[in-house]
């Protein structure tokens, strides 16, 4: 880090790498290749191997789905709906903010842009620690809001059974087509196909450091919505923080995994000191305190600043997946950050709202993605495609002159020829080819 700062409590683990384990990325390129060549013979031989998991078929066909969504209890079934209307509400405003358009540049010139959404997406709602279920709502309404036609949705099994808050969840978001299937082979056989899945045109949603890789890999074969892997944490605090309540928000993110990073930076010593002994303190009775315990011990970090511009310039540094203000003035940090995936300003909301409730999208930038991409979100599933038209003979006569002149600079002159046919057809000028 290259701004001056004190730090408190280094983590035991290297600071989080921004390029893949060796060891992962050979893993993934065996198990795509596997897809690539066996389909679902290999999907099933490493679903077997890592998830315990042999079923008759890994897709579920419409009666398993309505058995699965009526064992869940209606109120639990009502807060999944509460929750993706919120998704909904402002994955469709975001819709709104991206109007189609066309401007006439030149006499009888058109020049459009439209958003058209891909056919199909994969969608990834994790499960192999907790049941990711607020993934779903994230994936999958998200590209049906933004007109995608086919959406494949997929999740781990929960000890070899297909979770059945999730499944819920995917079918209420409005999924298409559901399996039950994680990890490394649930997205090559999305991106790649298997004798059992079409394969699709995107793939998004978040997930371990090997769901990650394999995204990575796949990448170009097929669209990918951004890096999310293991989720990330940063605080930013002043003095007049309370220690608990960032105690409380650092573990709540350290208990994704012992990978996790859990960083906080702050103006203040003391806060520091009280904010350390509070994890300390809540550690004990978490009942997720070993994982979290493990990422504090080995990921987490407390530096001490000197003012807030210096904290906010570290932050952009670190260009956390989640950022979290907790200060007098928590705006300050729209007009002073950067980078980030996304931002939870003050101490009434806080970054497990974004994570289950709220509405924001929780697929995120992890691994210092937040330096070039935001999170996942409707534009994400749509291609910004343009179109042009010329209607006006003298506009295409005097563009073709034109051409023909740029083209040659180049030394195209097939180019330069599209452009000397046209400046004949439609105005004086003479082939002399
Ligand atoms: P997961 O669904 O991502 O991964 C589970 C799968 O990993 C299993 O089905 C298994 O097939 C595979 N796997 C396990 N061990 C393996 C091995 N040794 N080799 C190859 N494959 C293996 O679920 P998870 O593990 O619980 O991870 C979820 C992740 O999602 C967490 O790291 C969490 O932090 C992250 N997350 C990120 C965001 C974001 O937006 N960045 C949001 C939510 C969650």
């Amino acid at each position: 880090m290259s701004t001056a700062a004190k730090l408190v409590k280094k983590p035991v683990a290297e600071t989080t790498s921004r390029t893949s384990r060796p060891d992962i990325a050979d893993t993934v390129s065996e198990i795509i290749a596997d897809v690539r060549q066996n389909g679902d013979t290999a999907v099933r031989r490493w679903s077997e191997k890592f998830d315990a998991w042999t079923p008759d078929s890994y897709r579920l066909g419409p009666d398993e789905i309505a058995a699965v969504v009526a064992s869940v209890p209606g109120t639990v079934l009502d807060d999944l709906r509460f929750v993706q209307r919120q998704v909904r509400g402002f994955a469709q405003a975001q819709r709104e903010s991206l109007a189609d358009f066309e401007v006439e540049t030149l006499p009888g010139v058109y020049l459009g842009q439209r958003n058209i959404p891909v056919g199909a997406a994969g969608a990834y709602v994790p499960g192999g620690r907790y049941p990711l279920t607020a993934s779903a709502h994230m994936t999958v309404v998200t590209a049906k809001v933004a007109g995608v036609e086919r959406v494949a949705a997929t999740t781990p099994p929960d000890r070899g059974t297909p979770p059945p808050i999730s499944i819920a969840a995917m079918h209420l978001a409005g999924a298409d087509e559901i399996y039950v299937l994680g990890g490394v082979q649930a997205v090559a056989a999305l991106a790649l196909g298997t004798e059992t899945i079409a394969p699709v045109d995107m793939l998004a949603g978040p997930g371990n450091a090997y769901v990650a890789e394999a995204k990575r890999q796949l990448f170009g074969e097929v669209g990918i919505d951004l890096f999310a892997g293991p989720t990330e944490v940063l605080i930013v605090a002043d003095e007049t923080a309370d220690p608990f309540v960032v105690a409380t928000d650092l573990l709540s993110q350290a208990e994704h995994g012992p990978d996790s990073p859990a960083v906080l930076i702050t103006t203040s010593e003391e806060l520091a000191a009280r904010a350390i002994a509070c994890v300390e303190e809540l550690l004990p009775g978490l009942p997720t305190g070993d994982v979290a315990g493990r990422a504090w011990r080995d990921k987490g970090e407390v530096l001490v600043v000197e003012n807030l511009d210096a904290a906010y310039a570290l932050a952009d540094e670190y260009a956390s997946e989640h950022v979290q203000i907790l200060t007098a003035e928590p705006r300050a940090a729209l007009r002073k950050m950067r980078n980030y995936g996304a931002l939870f300003l003050g101490d009434k909301t806080c970054v497990a709202y974004g994570d289950k409730v709220i509405g924001t999208n929780h697929v995120l930038p992890t691994l210092g993605a937040a330096r070039y991409t935001g999170g996942l979100w409707v534009g994400k599933y749509l291609k910004t495609v343009t179109y042009q038209e010329i209607q006006d003979a003298g506009s295409s006569a005097e563009l073709g002159e034109l051409c023909g002149r740029a083209s040659r600079l180049e030394n195209f002159e097939g180019h330069a020829r599209s452009g000397d046919v046209r400046s004949a057809r439609f105005g004086s000028a003479r082939l002399e080819w």
